[in-house]
């Protein structure tokens, strides 16, 4: 008997009531889109739980794409049997003997979503417990910290058994929480930022601000490749990439050095605010975390949120340099954000902006510049790319 399916544990707590069938339908496109090289998988919503029916594929192979997905709290691989006895402790036996080597230490935690059935936890327990210690020399009882950990959770349609128990990526599912649009730059803050909002069930296009010749193309290609890695905790995403080179010299021309950097950010906004409204976004998110260089002050933030009443969020704000670094570790981003390739504002950096920016003077600077004519002209000409540049997970059957 082989795992042919995979249970998938989510949390209870977001999936009561209506919420529920949004939940689990964008669960199951998070799933299929992190096994869309898997095509022969049939997803399967049942009541709290979400099966995986395998159908051929290994489990290993699904195992390490599926700890990605938002949402899941914890997953096992697991054999299913009818609601009899003599069934669940025949399918024990043969799991615990694949999984015993000597000298390892077994319990069985048994769990029962069908009050209907004939034993209780404790009776399950001892019944699959005490046939399969009979039968297998060697093996010995550990309640506290077992080698094998056999699961039994006896449902409605069938008992389900597991000597494996993954942990989840936890979460909420990508799009659950709607839509926001993420300034992209090629360091290595913002694509933690999107990955941090993902986590939290919203659905993510980017925005990059590109200053060719200033910029090169590689620098373009380096924040694609980041938005490709961040497509893996979701599903597809959208990447709006914006001339900027025009609204730059501008800047540089009309606004005084210590500011150049102010109105270069309330300009991003602007621009990031009018496309969010065209795709039907709620928010704009950015890497901004306070104090971390010169135009991350409070003062400065106020300055940049004047020009948009649009939610603002930063979820970085509160954190240090270095745990963001081991995010970015983590998630496969710091590996490309470190490479060289120097993004608009790198190059167009003043030598000392002003870290207490004032909006009024920032306001009166920008007055004798007609900003709304080099803006429109930035959004018309945004290219837009879509990422993974393969198959639509949504191309992909399912059982329901
Ligand atoms: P990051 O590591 O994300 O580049 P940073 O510490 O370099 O952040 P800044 O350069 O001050 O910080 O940028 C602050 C935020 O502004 C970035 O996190 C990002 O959200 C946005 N941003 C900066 N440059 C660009 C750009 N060229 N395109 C899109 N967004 C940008
Ligand atoms: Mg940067």
């Amino acid at each position: 008997m082989n795992y042919d399916r995979v249970l998938v544990r989510y949390g209870e707590l977001s999936t009561k009531g209506r919420n529920r069938s949004l939940f689990t339908n964008k669960l199951k496109k998070s799933i299929m889109h992190a096994l869309r090289e898997f095509p022969n998988i049939r997803l399967q919503v049942r009541h709290d739980r979400l099966f995986i029916h395998l159908k051929g594929t290994p489990f290993e192979e699904v195992k390490e794409p599926l700890k990605q997905v938002f949402g899941i709290q914890s997953f096992s691989p697991v054999v299913r049997t009818e609601q009899n006895i003599e069934e669940i402790q025949a399918a024990a036996l043969e799991l615990v003997r694949k999984n015993f080597s000597k000298g390892k230490t077994f319990k069985v935690s048994a769990r029962r979503s069908d009050k209907q059935f004939e034993l209780d936890t404790n009776g399950i327990n001892q019944a699959v417990g005490g046939y399969v210690l009979q039968r297998m020399e060697g093996l010995t009882v550990d309640v506290k910290n077992p080698d094998i950990n056999l699961l039994v959770e006896v449902r409605k349609e069938g008992v389900y058994l597991s000597c494996e128990k993954y942990p989840g990526a936890t979460g909420l599912p990508a799009g659950t929480s709607g839509k926001a649009m993420l300034l992209l730059s090629g360091g290595i803050d913002s694509p933690v930022a999107g990955y941090m909002m993902m986590k939290r069930g919203v659905e993510i296009e980017a925005i990059h601000f590109h200053s060719p010749p200033y910029t090169s193309e590689r620098a373009k290609q380096k924040v694609l490749d980041l938005a490709e890695k961040l497509t893996a905790f979701g599903a597809k995403m959208k990447v709006h990439v914006v001339p900027f080179t025009a609204i730059q010299q501008k800047i540089q021309e009309k606004v005084p050095s210590g500011y150049t950097m102010t109105s270069t950010r309330r300009a991003m906004m602007e621009i990031a605010d009018e496309i969010r409204r065209k795709q039907g976004a709620l928010a704009l998110v950015t890497g901004e975390s306070l104090g971390q260089v010169a135009s991350q002050t409070l003062e400065s933030m106020l300055a940049i949120n004047a020009v948009t009443p649009t939610p603002i969020l930063r979820p970085l704000i509160a954190m240090d340099k270095l745990d963001i670094i081991e995010i970015a570790q983590q998630i496969g981003t710091h590996d490309i954000s470190i490479l060289p390739y120097e993004d608009c504002c790198t190059i167009f950096t003043p030598a000392a902006p002003k870290t207490r920016p004032k909006l009024e003077k920032v306001q009166q600077y920008e007055s004798s510049v007609n900003f709304e004519e080099l803006i429109k002209e930035a959004i018309e000409n945004t290219e837009v790319i879509q990422l993974p540049e393969e198959k639509a997970a949504s191309e992909f059957s399912e059982l329901l």
